[in-house]
């Protein structure tokens, strides 16, 4: 028997939300010289979620390594670009501090910058961290440029991400993929049947038919027809460390030019999100229904809209966590069907894409996959501890006690793997790196410091170095990046100049 005959030659992805067409996207390319027939079934009926439109910077890597035209894209899903978030009242009310996507500084003589930085601030310089980020630095001016052009300059760190319109992008990805010859059915499936290993055998559509495969994708959104309704994978649930479960949503016209970057502002039991796009605003509240009902949610919500409100509100219940098991039996979940991380950091499409990298890269086939499988599974875990962490630092660290939420979130047990995080850094402000993490340490920096929380000291090695110096030095690094983001052009400038091309 060849190696061939092994291959999985049909998948069949059940869900047509964001994460099942950038899985046939992904499938339909990266298969496509390959005899496999690739089906996938959505319900017209039930829809998708709809909401999702804040982006980190992988999905452009992924976007461009489908050979997709970004200006295309742009156009095509309404898309604004974005140079970070900025969170307001997180720390205390009437403070906000900024996450950039890009490094913070450069090293300098060898040091890290951020050591450099501490020093510099133990004697007496009270320049801000963000001067120090070019993307802190175009979101004050509201600018952007492509920063592939920029090689050499001071600009050369920025990266960017989109804010776009979830619906239009499905449709752009559901175009792409059926143009490489993906099968699109309507329908709602309503059985799932399973060979007598457990195995997904087919699923039956309430219209009779039955569709077959050998590999099944579930991207049924939060209800996990296949891995959670049909496999019971299990759930693994962090409201405890997260404890925000519900979200209402609605759309506002513009009221001024797109900002290029995403506001988070925290609220009584949880936080605002307001998402610029080219022709509509996106807002949401997220919250916890231990501290606060729907209405509440709905009017504080719709007090803190700055536009025509263009939707009905909408709720949206979840429960922060994942599968025990992202990939059982001859299933992979992905989306919200795998699981749900509050979207703080826009982190839920970015796991999508990186899940089906990781599942590119462990591919299964029809013999024995179990320890691709199980390296697989690890991979998407840590993935996943790697963000919860992140995302309860922005709530733990808060100085706020001005609400029952607030009183609680500073007092919530956090995971261990966190709590070292935090005593490391307190102590000389180094960080954990984990290999493949998604963020970086000037994310980490930016969070630390904007919630204030800083080392007790710096590394001993820089007191070799001469303080004048250094402290001339950083002047001049962020002084360079003020004046060259102020030679870039407005940011809807750009995107009008950019999507008016042909
Ligand atoms: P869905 O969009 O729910 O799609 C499910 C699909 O399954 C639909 O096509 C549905 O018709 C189909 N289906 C279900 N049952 C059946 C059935 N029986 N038969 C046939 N078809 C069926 N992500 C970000 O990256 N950035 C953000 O800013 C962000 N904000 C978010 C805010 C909130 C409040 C929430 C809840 C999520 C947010 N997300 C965000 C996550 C993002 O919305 C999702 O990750 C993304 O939309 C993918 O959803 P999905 O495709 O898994 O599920």
């Amino acid at each position: 028997m060849t190696q061939q005959s092994n291959n999985i030659q049909q998948f069949l992805i059940v869900g047509g939300g964001t994460a099942g067409w950038l899985a046939v996207a992904t499938l339909s390319n990266i298969l496509q010289n390959a005899d496999c027939q690739i089906t996938l079934v959505e319900s017209n009926d039930i829809g998708t979620i709809g909401v999702g439109e804040a982006t980190i910077p992988p999905l452009l890597d992924a976007i461009r390594a489908l050979g997709i035209d970004e200006a295309d894209f742009i156009r095509k899903t309404q898309a604004t670009f974005k140079w970070g978030i900025q969170f307001r009242d997180w720390l205390q009310k009437g403070s906000d501090y900024f996450h950039p996507f890009g490094a913070l500084g450069r090293r300098i003589d060898g040091h890290e910058f951020y050591q450099v930085w501490l020093k510099c601030r133990a004697e007496g310089d009270n320049t801000p961290l963000m001067a120090h980020s070019v993307e802190a630095e175009l979101c004050t001016q509201q600018r952007f440029f492509e920063p592939f052009n920029a090689a050499n300059t001071p600009l050369a760190s920025a990266q960017y991400a989109l804010h776009l319109d979830s619906g239009l992008v499905a449709n752009y990805l559901r175009d792409f993929a059926i143009a490489r010859g993906v099968q699109r059915i309507e329908g709602t499936v309503s059985q799932v049947h399973q060979h007598q290993n457990g195995d997904i055998a087919s699923v039956s559509l309430i219209d009779g038919q039955q569709l077959s495969a050998q590999f099944f994708i579930d991207c049924s959104g939060f209800r996990g027809l296949l891995i959670e309704q049909t496999l019971n994978a299990g759930y693994h649930d962090w409201s405890a460390y997260l404890p925000c479960n519900r979200a209402v949503t609605v759309q506002s016209q513009n009221v001024h030019d797109a900002l290029p970057y995403t506001i988070a502002t925290a609220r009584e039991s949880g936080w605002t999100w307001q998402i610029p796009l080219q022709h509509r605003t996106g807002n949401g509240y997220v919250f916890c229904d231990q501290f606060c009902d729907d209405q509440t949610a709905t009017d504080t919500l719709l007090n803190a809209v700055e536009g025509e409100v263009i939707s009905t509100p909408r709720i949206i219940p979840f429960t922060t966590g994942m599968r025990k098991q992202c990939w059982f039996k001859n299933c992979l979940a992905l989306g919200l069907a795998q699981g749900f991380l509050e979207p703080l950091e826009s982190t839920a499409i970015h796991l999508v894409s990186k899940t089906l990298a990781l599942f590119v890269r462990y591919f299964p086939s029809l013999s024995d996959n179990q320890f691709l499988q199980q390296e697989f599974n690890r991979k998407v875990e840590l993935d996943y501890l790697e963000i919860r962490d992140f995302l309860i630092l922005h709530y733990c660290t808060t100085k706020r006690s001005d609400t029952a939420f607030w009183q609680h979130c500073a007092n919530m047990p956090i995971p261990d793997s966190l709590q070292y995080k935090i005593e490391l850094f307190k102590q000389a402000g180094n960080l954990v790196h984990q290999d493949e993490a998604l963020f970086q340490s000037s994310s980490w920096y930016a969070i630390f410091t904007g919630m204030q929380v800083f080392p007790q000291r710096y590394n001993p090695t820089l007191d070799a170095l001469n303080s004048q110096k250094l402290q001339q030095s950083l002047a001049a690094g962020a002084n360079a990046i003020k004046q060259a983001v102020s030679k870039q052009p407005a940011h809807m400038e750009f995107i009008r100049q950019y999507c008016a091309a042909p």
